[in-house]
């Protein structure tokens, strides 16, 4: 395994692969980190994109929603120590010259997304990563709490679940530094030099991002359910967003607050959580000191304002059935060479990919939808609304979603995937030169991920679809620990980061484009759709045992024996569409694989359970999540893992019925 060779290509595929240049996706990269893309300002970048992909072959166009988002407008903060002295952060970034940055006047300050207008004056509490349970420990060791002003760091959990759950715990406002215990190696403190002279993190850095509460529903917060129109009706939006003031700010902002609180409280090593304690030299105490109070306050515009997805179509053979290809375009700050805006030059690549086949008379079998999403950074807004608008064609004839965002910001590939993709998506990655090396693309993937395919949560445009019952593959190409630090979400993710640490000569790049290229070829040229079903039954089984060990790492009890049955009848399903389908092959019999095809197309929307899981109508997969108290990362049978954590056994016992019932119907579709 460690060393397979690279596996032969076809002629179309040598096609592809040889229409892709570091060269030009240089350029595409210096387009996009040139210029606005916040959400709802970057019409003239949607358009660009419809252009290019126009001009290779693609019937392309932009259009558009009416979207709730809000923009910053000022905010302050500062910490009065009991005796009177104030520490005033900086708040901003550096602001470097070789980031050419300097000319964007209207550079974005560091903010939350959907964050709340208001100020807030109070003691403050350190609360680790804010998850629940780290609030519940804090509660057990009766750290005040109501009234307070939350500190946290960064990681982990999806940083509007954070604020969340301060505010749910009576908490005033919120305040999230980075930790550089996030960045692995190449740190200051182990001797590298910060960006712009060296590969560590540069300490004012700050991550800018969404604190929308996505566990309950992600898109635009006006509109659940239903695409945002000028015209639309709109719901109350303070359910799914913050009611406190949240300011995001850099590590060297956070050491003085955080050093206030040393010898206040339990000492962060005492408190004992995951990640407690970070990489600064502070003791992470809980706090409060009393006395010690923050300052801030955080207003925001709230508007209604056109976002534009570009969509750019070439048409197949068979008209019902579709794969569809998307990233993000907005991005937080000016450059966004990583996030999203590697993602985005790929996508351009790719076009002029196909845009050669399209040139030699090559038609695809299925439908191929190119998709450049606006919004995504505030709560996956563009893709949602989208799907929100086409979810009755996208029921009858989506097959895959395939998303790229971050796809270049480190040499390390990475996916997640749905298990009917994870036989196609490992294949095609031996057919794929990596960055250059002669080495293929799966034994650098299989030395860094160990092998595995992780299960999809959310933080990305596929989210939507997954919670329709289309099938879906995330890729990304990251730094591993002892590479230059990527500065997530914050203004030094420039050109000059890229061409200088993150992918110096865009060869990752390069091999991203190479792979999702050959993927998209694998799964829309060929007649046949090459799923692999039995490992759906696989991977239902690891999730089954995880579910045991769950329950058997308790004292109560839960009746999964339906659950086992049903996972078996869909397991002799598989096992059954497999056989017609190698069928279908030997006999090269075109009906009995257009049958097979439409079972492979439609057996996921049965996992699709309407009403959704316990109070999060929009999250309909019932076989996995995003985790309620993560955000990004998932939950398997999350219905019954849920309901069972919170010891709500009958609830979990209902989504015991809700799951095998799903099960059955995916089965019943996949059976011959
Ligand atoms: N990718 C963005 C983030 O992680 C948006 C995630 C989301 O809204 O799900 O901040
Ligand atoms: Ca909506
Ligand atoms: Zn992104
Ligand atoms: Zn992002």
């Amino acid at each position: 395994r460690q060393n397979t060779p690279l596996s032969p290509l076809t002629p179309d595929e040598q096609v592809l692969v040889d229409a892709v240049s570091n060269t030009t996706i240089d350029q595409w990269s210096y387009y996009y980190t040139h210029g606005y893309h916040l959400a709802g300002t970057n019409l003239s970048m949607a358009q660009w994109t419809a252009d290019r992909w126009g001009e290779n072959g693609f019937d392309s166009s932009v259009v558009s929603y009416y979207v709730f988002l809000n923009y910053p407008v000022n905010k302050s903060l500062s910490l009065t120590y009991a005796n009177g002295s104030v520490f005033q952060p900086s708040l901003e970034e550096a602001v470097l010259d070789v980031d050419e940055t300097t000319s964007y006047p209207n550079r974005v300050p560091t903010f939350h997304g959907y964050s709340a207008s208001g100020s807030a004056e109070a003691e403050y509490v350190y609360v680790g990563r804010g998850q629940q349970v780290d609030f519940d420990r804090l509660k057990e060791l009766g750290v005040p709490l109501e009234g307070k002003i939350a500190l946290a760091r960064y990681g982990g959990p999806f940083r509007g679940l954070k604020v969340k759950n301060a505010q749910e715990s009576g908490m005033i406002g919120a305040v999230i530094f980075t930790d550089t215990q996030d960045d692995g190696n190449v740190t200051e403190a182990n001797g590298y030099a910060a960006y712009p002279d060296g590969p560590a993190r540069n300490p004012s850095s700050v991550q800018r991002g969404s604190v929308q509460f996505l566990s309950t529903y992600p898109g635009d917060p006006t509109t659940p359910g239903y695409p945002s129109k000028e015209d639309s009706p709109r719901a109350d939006r303070h359910q799914v967003m913050p009611r406190i003031p949240s300011i995001p700010i850099s590590y060297v902002d956070a050491i003085p607050i955080l050093a206030a609180l040393d010898g206040y409280g339990t000492d962060g090593e005492a408190v004992n959580r995951t990640r407690w304690v970070g990489a600064l030299n502070v003791s992470y105490s809980t706090g409060p000191a009393p006395g010690a109070k923050i300052s801030m306050s955080n207003l925001m515009d709230d508007v209604y304002t056109p976002i534009w997805n570009s969509i750019g179509i070439i048409n197949g053979t068979n008209s019902d059935e579709t794969i569809i290809i998307g990233n993000h375009r907005d991005a937080w700050i000016v450059g966004g060479a990583a996030d999203p805006n590697s993602g985005s030059s790929i996508m351009v690549e790719l076009s002029k990919a196909f845009g050669k086949l399209l040139a030699q008379g090559w038609k695809p079998s299925r439908n191929i939808v190119l998709a450049s999403w606006d919004a995504e950074e505030y709560g996956l807004v563009g893709s949602t609304e989208w799907v929100e608008e086409y979810i009755p064609w996208l029921t009858e004839t989506a097959v895959s979603y395939l998303n790229i965002d971050v796809g270049a910001s480190g040499p390390f590939p990475y996916i997640d995937a749905t298990p009917e993709l994870h036989t196609i998506a490992t294949d095609v990655m031996k057919k794929v030169n990596w960055m250059d090396t002669n080495r293929n693309m799966y034994n650098v993937w299989y030395e860094y991920a160990g092998g595995s395919i992780g299960v999809l949560g959310s933080g990305s445009d596929y989210t939507a679809f997954v919670h329709n019952g289309v099938g879906a593959i995330d890729m990304s190409s990251n730094p591993g620990d002892t590479d230059p630090v990527y500065h997530y979400h914050s203004n030094f993710d420039s050109y000059h980061w890229m061409t200088t640490y993150g992918d110096p000569g865009f060869l990752a790049h390069k091999s991203m484009t190479h792979y999702l290229a050959l993927l998209a070829y694998n799964l829309a040229g060929p007649e046949r759709i090459q799923f692999n079903l039995p490992n759906w039954a696989k991977q239902m089984d690891t999730y089954y045992d995880d579910l045991m060990l769950t329950i058997n790492s308790t004292s109560d009890t839960l009746d999964t024996s339906a659950l086992r049955s049903a996972l078996d009848e869909f397991a002799s399903s598989t096992t059954q569409v497999q056989a017609l389908d190698d069928q279908a092959v030997a006999a090269q019999d075109a009906a009995l694989t257009r049958l097979v095809n439409h079972k492979y197309r439609d057996f996921q929307r049965g996992f699709v359970s309407q009403g959704g899981l316990p109070n999060r109508e929009f999250y309909k997969h019932i076989i996995f999540a995003p985790g309620l108290d993560t955000g990004y990362a998932p939950t398997t049978f999350p219905g019954i893992t849920e309901a069972f954590e919170a010891g709500n056994l009958t609830l979990a016992a209902e989504y015991v019925r809700k799951t095998v019932d799903a099960i059955l119907v995916a089965a019943n579709i996949l059976k011959t």
